[in-house]
Formats: C-alpha cells, structure tokens, sequence
C-alpha cells in the first residue's frame, strides 16, 4: 500500500478538477505523494480548506502526503481584460506597465490595451524586439514605444487567456523577487506547516536565502508544534535563462529543484530543454536533493482520455533520466481525468521501473557518493550488502530525512523503509525516489539514552521496526533486510551503523 508498487513519486496541481475529499483520495489512492497547490491562481483564503482536505485524506488513509506551495514569484503578467481576448495576425495591442498592487483588478477601458507588472516597460524594449505572449503561443514585435508602454504587432491569431505570461527573452525583469502577495502566501504556507515551499523564477542563491531568513522569522502559531520554528524545505524552480546560468549555487542553496519546463520552454529556446532537464537532474542527484520534472507531461489528457505516445515517452524518459518525481499541472488542475491521468502516469513509471538496471546504476555510483561524508560510506556499502545477501527492504532510520536522502540517491532495487519520529519529515520524504516513510513516534521512548544502553536498545528497537513492517504488509517471515542507523540515535548525521536481519 506504502509504495503503490512504484519509485518514481508523482506531483499534482489539485484545482477545480480535484479539489474535493472524493477525488484527493483517489488521488492519492491512484499514485499522488505530493499535492501542489498554485498560488499564482490561489490565495491564503482559498488555501486553508485545501490543505484541510489533503491532510484529512492523508489521515485517513494512513499515508504520507505532502502539500508543496507554489509562489508565484517575479512572474511577469498581462492584466486588464477578464474574458479571452481574440488577436488576430497583424493586430496591435499596447501593453502598459502598471504597478503590480491592485493590478489583478484593473479592467482596461479599450479591448486592444492590456496591463502588466513589469515596470517601465518602455525602457526594456527596442523597436523590433521579439516578445512571446501566453507561454509562447503568441508571438510579437515591438513597433512603437511612448512613456510606459509598447505597442506590439501580433505575429498569429490566438485567444489571449487572462493572466497569461508575457516574455522578453533574454531580458532580466527590474522586480523584486518577493511580492506582497508571495510574503503573504509564504507566511501562510509556514504557519500551516506545509511541507514544502517551490518558489517560482528563482534567479540566484540570494532568492533562496531571502525565502529562508522569512521562514526562520516566522513561527508556527498553534497546535503541537506552537511556537516552534518551520522545517519546511525549499524547492527552487529552475525556468529561465538567470536560473539556469546560477543552477549550481541554487542547487547548494535549496532543498531540491524542479524542472519548470513550461516558463522554461519560453525562456529559452526550446531545443535547450530537454538537455537542460537532463542536467539538473543529474546535478539533483547527485546532491540527493529531489528533483521534479514539470510541465505538459500528459497535458493532452486535459481533454483526452488517452496520452499521446509522444507524453508517454516523456514521463518515461524522464524516469529513465533518474528525475524523483514527475508533476501534473492542468491534468489534475482543470482536466476531465484526474485520476485516469494519474493512474496513466503510474503505470507508465512501473514500466520503466520494470526495465531499469539497478544493479548497473550502482556499480556505477560517482566516487562522492560511494567516499567522503561517512553516512555517504555507509549508505554505499549498506546497499552493496543489500545486493550481496539479495535483501527485500533497507531499513533506514533517520532524524531529519536526511540519511533517507543519501539511500535514495543511490537508487536501490529494493523499497527504503525509512523510520522517523518527526511528522514533518514522514511527509516530506514522500516526495523522496524509493522512500518509503513510517512514521515512528516510539523511536523517542524506545531506545536509552545516553548511547551506553544503545545496544540493547537496539536490538528491540530492530525487532519492533521489523515487526511493524510485518505487520503492514511489507515485509513477510524470512525476509532479508539491511538496517542502516546512526549511533547514538536521535541526532542527525550519524548514519554509521549496517546490521543483517533476517525477518522473524
Ligand atoms: P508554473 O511552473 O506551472 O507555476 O508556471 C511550472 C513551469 O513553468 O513549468
Ligand atoms: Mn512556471
């Protein structure tokens, strides 16, 4: 039940489509480890009920979920009109800058003149400048300037959607990376304790820096952890040319990344994406941060109850690439299959995890994961055991998720029991390739403290885990299993212990 038969965890975008008790645990019932939840189309009011649901699914059905926030980020926007608006070839449509407060409700008097937020436009633009209107769709051409806006000639006849995206490649946008707005939905996400944070347009290690020193200023106003500061983890969105150039201190300053393929596609040139995802995977890897990879991954089953081959190449190729998760966005937001789709993208995952070389995969693990960082040691020999004596499950216990992290880098054939005291990091982990988390709040009054009675404690503590994995289903008399710990338990990095257990 833990794993649904897969490794590869699944991402979706809950919107209209999803955003009820009924479908959110079929969801997760389909495949769903991680919820997204869009701030650039949600509020802190609209919020609040989702993040209910998906923990009351959560919680009923036993599972690890976690909910990941969206920010909008320094998105650059076009406003002003409520209803599509038709463009044909050859139209003109003037484009005015707009500060971005109360932008979201202006209603523009002419039907051919928009607003966006991104400041003087006029200033960032020469005649003749290329400019891509909803994600691409729509392209154009700067002809005429005057104090605050372009005038820009529409290249092909398209519906504009409200709020759609306006790009000027190559050009870095004069605001700040935080808005009002992104304080409030990051203040939000924080005080309800969500699990993960992804920030949009990340542009440079300093953004990831700006996000944390506001997570560390907030503290979580009630329930059991009143008081106490967040440990929510941060995923940077890598999609556009500024986030892609800084990949690297980006990749050191957050928690995971994601491959935000659909700004990215617009950003920059779209034959440079497919290597790009390749890349960031790799470096997520390894770094044993997750990586999602995102966008348009079954976009056609928004209205088809089948993919195309061409999608169902991409998630799994994307898979064969190592990426920890793949994400729906409208085909669980705004689709007519949600759970189809997500049960598409499951089956698609097992397939390929089916035909991939494990085995291979580790024999040909980069020296920095095999040497170096002891828990890094560790964990490569645990899992060269593993293969030796063919054990079913490698049981990993773990403080902050973080010697889970270091398993799954590694990508083992066999499931990752990973067991942790900490609510917060159970769900996380779920985002996490091959984790699966139990969530063990005995571990606390299990085992004596300080590390002279560790021993014995550790016997029973092995015994119980064991019979708890038993129980659930996961593991069955006689099985095989190596248990990889850090002694003296309860503190992070200090993964440095490898027992055999024979399950009784
Ligand atoms: P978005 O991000 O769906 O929030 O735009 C993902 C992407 O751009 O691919
Ligand atoms: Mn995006």
């Amino acid at each position: 039940m833990h794993l649904l038969g897969k490794r590869t965890k699944i991402v979706a975008t809950v919107g209209p489509a999803s955003d009820n008790p009924e479908t959110i645990r079929a969801l997760v019932g389909a495949g769903v480890n991680v919820f997204r939840i869009n701030f650039s189309h949600s509020s802190p009011d609209a919020a609040r009920a989702t993040v209910d649901r998906i923990r009351d699914a959560r919680d009923e059905l036993g599972m690890p979920v976690a909910v990941m926030a969206d920010i909008k980020g320094p998105a650059v926007r076009m406003y002003g009109y409520a209803q599509k608006l038709p463009l044909a070839a050859g139209d003109t449509l003037v484009i005015e800058s707009r500060p971005a407060e109360g932008i979201e409700s202006l209603a523009s008097p002419e039907p051919k003149r928009v607003y966006t937020n991104l400041p003087d436009i006029d200033a960032l633009c020469a005649i003749g400048q290329r400019v891509l209107l909803m994600d691409g769709n729509i392209s154009g051409e700067v002809v005429e300037k005057a104090a605050g806006c372009v005038t820009v000639r529409i290249g092909n006849a398209e519906e504009l959607r409200p709020k759609a995206h306006l790009t000027i490649p190559n050009v870095d946008y004069p605001i700040p990376f935080l808005s009002d707005k992104d304080i409030q939905d990051i203040t939000f996400a924080v005080e309800n304790e969500v699990e993960y944070i992804a920030l949009s347009f990340v542009r440079n290690a300093t953004d990831i820096e700006e996000v944390r020193r506001l997570v560390q200023r907030t503290k979580i106003p009630s329930g059991p952890r009143a008081g106490r500061h967040p440990v929510v983890k941060l995923i940077a969105k890598i999609e556009s040319a500024k986030g892609l150039a800084a990949s690297e201190e980006i990749g050191n300053a957050a928690d995971g990344i994601m491959v935000a393929r659909g700004d990215m596609g617009v950003e920059i040139d779209i034959q440079a994406v497919p290597i790009a995802q390749k890349k960031l995977i790799r470096s997520g890897l390894l770094a044993a941060k997750p990586v999602i990879t995102a966008t348009q991954m079954l976009e056609s089953m928004i209205e088809a109850p089948i993919p195309t081959r061409a999608e169902a190449s991409d998630v799994a190729n994307a898979c064969f690439d190592s990426t920890s998760a793949v994400m729906l966005s409208g085909e669980t937001a705004i689709g007519r299959f949600p759970v189809k789709v997500v049960e598409t993208m499951r089956d698609i995952i097992k397939a390929v995890e089916a035909e991939f070389d494990y085995e291979a995969f580790h024999a040909n693990t980069p020296e920095h994961a095999r040497t170096g960082e002891l828990a890094a040691v560790v964990s490569y020999s645990a899992l060269s055991i593993a293969y030796e004596v063919a054990a079913a499950g490698i049981v990993v216990l773990t403080e902050t998720g973080h010697a889970a992290q270091l398993m799954s880098r590694l990508r083992p054939k066999m499931p990752i029991f990973a067991f942790m005291r900490d609510a917060t990091v159970y769900h996380q982990l779920a985002m996490n390739w091959g984790v699966c988390p139990f969530l063990f709040e005995e571990l606390s009054e299990a085992v004596p403290e300080p590390a002279g009675g560790a021993r014995k404690g550790m016997d029973a503590l092995v015994a119980t885990i064991l019979g708890r994995c038993k129980g659930e289903g996961v593991l069955k008399r006689g099985d095989v299993v190596v248990v990889v710990a850090g002694l003296p338990l309860l503190r992070k990095g200090t993964t440095n212990m490898i027992r055999v257990e024979t399950v009784g």
